[in-house]
């Protein structure tokens, strides 16, 4: 797994096949991987015969994205998760942010911007401001931070657009000093906090749309915090949540 993205999403699935194969659990890795790769090469076949061609081109890319775990049994997917994310919650380091729209309650006509775009500038200034308090409080004039973004074409034309607008014209709520210009675009394969940021946003999704605390407990320490009242993290939705940000 080393050398491999860790794709929560794609990790915590329940893999089909290897419910398929009896003693699964007890197999070496090598042979887990040789009797699952067995099933989906079979399955392949059987849907090059199908009509529906789509769905052939989803299960390429079903299993393309899952191959590299495919030797590691749900629970043990799962315990490598976990202790990910008891990791990031020890790093006292570290800091999140993050922004949760739920879209029944974005009105973007109102807002004037899209759900996506808010977001940003929601994240964008919050980050800001932790800068400017850091440098504040270390008389540190030169402190500077940076916007690192998972690479996506449409995404980083947008966003450079906007970052641009928001370093002329500041956010609705701040000036920006503190980041620097260019949102920097990298290739999540290759930048493991990028992996990192999303593994914090499925333990967030998770705990939004299904009321999962496990993953989300392990990472919530870590939440920017002012007089211990996370301020890290807004939670945009019905006004009488009682969510654990909301509160
Ligand atoms: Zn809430």
């Amino acid at each position: 797994m080393a050398d491999n993205e860790i794709h929560t999403a794609w990790i915590v699935r329940k893999y089909i096949e290897q419910s398929k194969i009896s003693g699964f659990d007890a197999m070496d890795y090598a042979q887990r991987r040789h009797e699952v790769g067995k099933l989906r090469k079979a399955e392949l076949l059987r849907l090059q015969k199908s009509p529906n061609r789509n769905h052939n081109k989803q299960t390429k890319k079903n299993y393309r994205q899952t191959d590299a775990y495919i030797h590691l049994s749900h629970a043990e997917r799962m315990s490598l998760i976990e202790e990910l994310a008891d990791l990031v919650g020890s790093w006292s380091f570290a800091r999140l942010f993050g922004e949760s729209i739920n879209k029944i309650y974005f009105d973007p006509s109102r807002a004037r911007m899209s759900a996506d775009e808010q977001a940003l500038e929601q994240l964008v200034s919050r980050f800001e401001q932790y800068l400017k308090i850091v440098a504040k409080s270390t008389n540190e004039r030169n402190l500077f931070g940076a916007l690192i973004h998972d690479n996506n074409e449409t995404v980083s034309k947008k966003h450079t657009g906007l970052m641009k607008r928001f370093h002329k014209y500041g956010t609705f709520w701040t000036s920006i000093e503190k980041i620097i210009e260019t949102p920097l675009f990298v290739n999540s394969e290759l930048t493991s906090l990028v992996q990192i940021a999303d593994l914090c946003c499925y333990a967030l999704r998770r705990y939004f749309e299904n009321g999962e605390t496990d993953l989300l407990n392990r990472i919530k320490d870590r939440f920017d915090r002012k007089n211990s009242k996370i301020v890290g993290m807004r939670h945009f939705t019905d006004p009488t949540c009682q969510c654990m940000f909301c509160q």
